[in-house]
């Protein structure tokens, strides 16, 4: 079966009950069990991102690791960004696209330093010749119940992962962007519902949102797109890396579909916004959170 086969959405990819399991952060993806669907092989590509030269960051696992790989398969040569710490599954990701034909290159740093997002973004310009597409996945989220036991190291740690690195690439990145090239960015239903022990988390999805949304608007002068993609829960190394072994085994149960997402599902996704088709859309927000709604 490949993803373009009609499906029932509640039996289409493994359900809970999974085994009991947990991660330190930032996890990895051979830890986890099933083993996330990220379209090596399900993902169908039908020449929608021709050429294209991409810079995707958390591109080693989880969501961005299925953006990476939809693009690719859609024609797209692509930059890889993840943790150093990251290594083994940057490498699998660069195999996989490199098996593809497309050229794949990694660029591994820590996105809470300024100049290494700008190292990053000036590497990813001379790999692969040119940007037209900067995809935006990396994010970090740490479980804090109580605001009185927070931390300033903790809170600090959420909003340079997920806004200053926001800010910092995209102001690497537009001045290298002809028209027509694109950004799409990474939020969460978070943004709309914060979970009450991710107060700094929801703030910042919240934040991505803004921004884009915003960004869009200064952009289209330049002919620059923005769009940002709001998942659900997907099945990713963030979660048995952020919640204990019982809440994982039981991970998107309660949902409308029972189970949570794969994130080969959120490919297409990112294909359509960081490629030519999606022409007239910027400053829009893609929901992908199996009929949750807001109320998660
Ligand atoms: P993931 O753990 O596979 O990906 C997150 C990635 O962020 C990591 O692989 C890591 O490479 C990167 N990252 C974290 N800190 C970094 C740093 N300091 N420097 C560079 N890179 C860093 O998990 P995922 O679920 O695929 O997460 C991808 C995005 O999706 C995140 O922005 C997350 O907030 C968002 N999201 C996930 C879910 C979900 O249920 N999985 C739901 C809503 C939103
Ligand atoms: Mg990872």
């Amino acid at each position: 079966m490949s993803q373009l086969d009609k499906q029932d959405p509640r039996t289409q990819f493994p359900q809970p009950p999974y085994p009991p399991q947990s991660q330190e952060l930032p996890g990895g993806t051979n830890a986890m069990d099933p083993k996330p669907d990220h379209g090596e092989t399900s993902y169908v590509g039908t020449g929608r991102m021709p050429g294209y030269r991409v810079l995707v960051t958390g591109a080693d696992s989880g969501i961005g690791r299925a953006a990476a790989i939809a693009m690719a398969k859609e024609g797209a040569d692509v930059a890889l960004n993840a943790l150093p710490e990251e290594q083994e599954d940057l490498e699998e990701v660069r195999d996989v696209i490199g098996d593809l034909g497309r050229k794949a290159v990694i660029l591994p740093g820590d996105l809470t330093d300024e100049t290494t997002c700008e190292r990053i973004v000036a590497e990813a310009v001379s790999t692969l010749g040119g940007l037209d597409s900067l995809v935006l996945v990396a994010g970090h989220q740490k479980v804090n119940e109580d605001i009185t036991t927070t931390s300033t190291e903790d809170f600090d740690l959420t909003v340079k992962v997920n806004l200053y690195a926001m800010f910092w690439l995209c102001r690497a990145a537009v001045p290298h962007m002809a028209p027509g090239s694109t950004i799409v960015t990474t939020a969460s239903v978070a943004a709309y519902q914060p979970q009450t022990r991710l107060l700094d988390y929801g703030m910042t999805k919240a934040g991505i949102i803004t921004f884009t949304n915003g960004l869009a608007g200064q952009l289209a002068s330049k002919g620059i797109r923005a769009n940002c993609i709001v998942p659900g829960p997907i099945w990713t190394p963030l979660q048995p890396a952020s919640y204990d072994s019982a809440e994982i085994e039981h991970y998107g149960e309660g949902t409308p579909f029972g189970r949570p997402g794969q994130p080969v599902e959120l490919g297409a996704a990112y294909v359509h916004l960081a490629g030519p088709e999606s022409s007239y859309t910027s400053g829009s927000t893609l929901t992908i959170a199996g009929a949750t709604g807001m109320a998660l």
